[in-house]
């Protein structure tokens, strides 16, 4: 065991966890411990109080509409919202996906009912469209968006997406990078998903990070150097498998 144990705070895992988001979990919890990390999962949900300073690393899922009112109206009710921004303005790491991703940005209008608030971290808003964007999806990280390690510029990224929000970046937002097979972010700009400080927005679920490893990989070194206060460069593992499943996506996909 050495000496670096990180805290994932799981944002509302009860409700906003679909299309097997909580592989993620699964994914960066064994990810560590393979390297001797040891990992505390700290569920965070309706009604709890968020200290700063307490979670190393967050993560966000994807969530149906009615999942996400009452989520938004936590997030803004109880502050988490707000101390989610300030510890991503200290670049702590997150990953959301899809409603997890949508209710981090200014606003989501659904179907029906108001517009759900957003944390305003990621400067995108989100519209209900008019049809279901389903299917697999292949993802160029853009270099505009490629910080060091979370791949190099030429890095695809997969898995599969369903949502009917259609998410607009704003002036200056990077997005996660370009759809090469897809739909992304809204169907129109080719763009998917956005990347803010260490923060990932997108909509890739599938879980994304079991057979996208260098993700989850920049995730946990962002934890550490941050918590740490020094460069980390977590020892590489025997990624064949998980790379077998990432070239059979982008074979059959792409
Ligand atoms: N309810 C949102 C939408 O349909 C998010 C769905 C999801 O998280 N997959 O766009």
């Amino acid at each position: 065991m050495n000496k670096f144990k990180i805290t994932i705070g799981y944002l509302y895992g009860e409700c906003m966890n679909i299309y097997g988001d909580t592989g993620n979990i699964i994914a960066l919890q064994k990810r560590a411990a393979w390297r001797g990390i040891k990992v505390t999962i700290q569920n965070i949900t309706l009604n709890d109080k968020l200290e700063p300073g307490k979670v190393d690393l967050f993560f966000f899922g994807g969530g149906q509409d009615q999942a996400q009112n009452l989520v938004a109206q936590d997030l803004k009710s109880t502050g988490k919202g707000k101390v989610i921004k300030k510890e991503i303005e200290r670049g702590v790491p997150l990953l959301s996906i899809c409603g997890g991703y949508q209710l981090l940005g200014e606003y989501y209008q659904p179907h029906e009912g108001p517009k759900l608030p957003g944390v305003g971290l990621f400067p995108v808003y989100t519209v209900a469209g008019d049809k279901r964007m389903i299917g697999n999806i292949v993802v160029r990280l853009s270099a505009l968006s490629c910080p060091d390690k979370i791949g190099t510029a030429d890095d695809f990224i997969v898995g599969f997406e369903n949502h009917s929000g259609k998410t607009y970046l704003k002036e200056g937002a990077k997005p996660l990078g370009k759809v090469i097979k897809g739909f992304g972010n809204n169907g129109e700009d080719k763009t998917e998903g956005c990347i803010y400080k260490n923060a990932v927005g997108c909509y890739i679920h599938g879980s994304l990070l079991p057979k996208n490893p260098q993700l989850a990989d920049w995730l946990l070194e962002k934890a550490l150097e941050v918590k740490y206060g020094e460069t980390v460069n977590l020892k590489p593992l025997d990624d064949t498998l998980e790379l077998l499943a990432h070239q059979a996506a982008m074979d059959k996909f792409s």
